[in-house]
């Protein structure tokens, strides 16, 4: 069989890579070694723990705010094991989905371990020991990412796991330790926190989700309190034993002192790495980068080898599923001839925690190492009229603008539904809107877009009106 284009895993990079492609008239096929499609965003990673947040969200608000809305609820209670089935439904629906979206745009789907024979032959190994291959004249490797595992904590999938086993644990934890205060540990954390978990997160840093602006860390920090989490920040984690039901996972805090910390489970999460383990890389001559095991591309995210793409988080940057979907249409295009951008520094980043966390372009810090003269204007969700409706005052939003053109150079957030409210701070940096067009420009009331309007007034003058 003779393709275009050969897709090297199906998750939000390689699926969207071929349904692009088959829309360009490409003649394309995907190979997946699971049997679903959807790679790790699908299966193990954004869909399920977004369907268990939602979930244990539920549950916080009826233990703990609904009787301040006037709901009694007797008997409350966590099945655990229906909100798990609940969330494999989610994951269900949504992988078969992608196969119906292969199936629509005629793409072929293969199931079974990738490999290069050359740079046109792709062998698929099945897991009936059974192999097949196929030519191809172009190949985007969309082969994604694994949990990185430190050599002194070995997983053992039971107590100390990663997120893929916290996404599936048989009961809610008395005690979960999570190593790492990243976007994974928090999210997951929140999940346990809320059915009623102790969380203790013990970071090497001195503070938690400390790529983002500094700000939201620090509001989140104290949010996450209230919810019973503990916070060990410049720990390095050094070491975990198990025995029996209980895992002690030792550290270095900041006087360079061994602490212990006790609990029933610990997750993980340090980062992810690049997964292009099995790909034959060496028979075609492809060296991988000397650190994280990255594919090197260039500005067309095309490799050494002319005519051998890669995308999403098996290269260079955020590992995000929003931007491997923008390469994958960005090679796409390449491919077909055309000229298609991505403006990396306006890809978002969000954190799904409650408040929720969402941050685009740059960081006050980044602004300082750049020399760049800036603004601020921040307002805190405590003064908005729906966040006080639905009890969401927690956060602020932050705006950063140029002190000369007064554009928009950044936007952080934290609190209710900061995920879907950063789209709009997106789309006024996409087209260079100062801070003055986002304070004038009308906002809904009441919800809560009119906090970013009153950061941005406050921003472009020091003029917001609720304030
Ligand atoms: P992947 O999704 O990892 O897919 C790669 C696929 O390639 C896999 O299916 C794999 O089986 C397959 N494969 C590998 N090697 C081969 C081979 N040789 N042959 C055939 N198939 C192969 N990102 C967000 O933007 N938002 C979120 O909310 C979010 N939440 C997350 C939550 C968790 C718990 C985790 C772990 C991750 C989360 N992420 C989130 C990150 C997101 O999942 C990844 O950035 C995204 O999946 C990367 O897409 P990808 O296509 O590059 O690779
Ligand atoms: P991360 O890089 O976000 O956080 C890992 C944290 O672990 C860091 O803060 C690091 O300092 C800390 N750490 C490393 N070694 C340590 C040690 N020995 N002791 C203590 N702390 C240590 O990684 P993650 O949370 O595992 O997430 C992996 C990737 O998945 C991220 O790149 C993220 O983009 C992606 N993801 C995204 C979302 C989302 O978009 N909402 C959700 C989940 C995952």
């Amino acid at each position: 069989m003779q393709y275009d284009v050969t897709v090297i895993g199906s998750g939000p990079g390689g699926y969207v890579a071929a349904i692009r492609c088959a829309q360009l008239g490409l003649k394309t096929a995907i190979i997946e070694k699971y049997e679903t499609f959807g790679g790790t965003c699908l299966n193990v990673g954004c869909i399920p723990s977004k369907a268990l947040l939602d979930s244990s969200e539920h549950f916080y608000n009826a233990a703990h705010t609904f009787k301040t809305h006037g709901i009694n609820i007797n008997d409350l209670s966590v099945d655990l094991k229906q909100m798990i089935a609940r969330k494999d439904q989610v994951v269900l629906e949504n992988t078969s989905g992608i196969a119906y979206l292969m199936k629509k745009n005629k793409i072929t789907t293969h199931i079974g371990v990738g490999s290069f024979e050359d740079k046109n032959t792709i062998k698929i190994r099945k897991s009936d020991g059974t192999e097949e291959t196929i030519s191809t004249k172009n190949v985007i490797i969309a082969t994604g990412s694994k949990p990185t595992v430190l050599p002194f904590l070995p997983i053992d999938k039971k107590r100390i796991i990663t997120s893929t086993e916290a996404l599936n644990l048989p009961e809610v934890p008395k005690h979960l330790i999570v190593i790492g205060g990243g976007v994974i540990g928090l999210e997951l954390g929140s999940v346990y926190a809320r059915l009623g978990a102790k969380v203790t997160v013990v970071e090497f840093l001195d503070s938690i989700i400390a790529n983002m602006d500094s700000t939201l860390g620090k509001e989140l920090q104290k949010s996450l309190k209230k919810i019973g989490f503990e916070f060990l920040l410049s720990h390095k984690v050094t070491g975990a034993l198990v025995s029996g039901e209980t895992v002690t996972v030792t550290a270095e805090n900041p006087k360079g002192e061994t602490v212990t910390i006790e609990g029933d489970y610990c997750i993980v999460a340090v980062g992810r790495t690049a997964y292009s383990k099995d790909l034959g890389l060496e028979r075609i001559g492809l060296k991988l980068e000397d650190r994280g095991n990255k594919i090197p591309v260039d500005d067309h995210l095309e490799t050494a080898v002319k005519g051998v793409y890669a995308i999403g988080d098996v290269i260079k940057g955020a590992m995000l599923a929003h931007k491997a979907e923008e390469e994958g249409t960005f090679v796409a295009e390449t491919i077909a001839g055309q000229k298609p951008h991505i403006n990396y520094n306006l890809i978002p980043g969000v954190v799904y925690t409650w408040p929720e966390v969402a941050s685009v372009g740059y960081t006050e810090d980044e602004l300082k190492k750049q020399g760049k003269k800036y603004k601020t204007g921040s307002f805190p969700f405590k003064a908005s009229g729906r966040a006080r409706a639905s009890m969401d005052t927690d956060g602020l939003v932050k705006v950063l603008a140029d002190s000369v053109t007064d554009e928009i150079l950044g936007v952080h957030m934290i609190g209710p539904r900061a995920a879907d409210m950063i789209a709009e701070a997106v789309v006024a940096m996409e087209f260079r809107a100062s801070a003055e067009d986002i304070g004038r420009i009308s906002h809904a009331h009441p919800t809560y877009t009119e906090v970013f309007k009153e950061a941005a007034l406050a921003a472009t003058d020091n003029r917001p009106i609720h304030i």
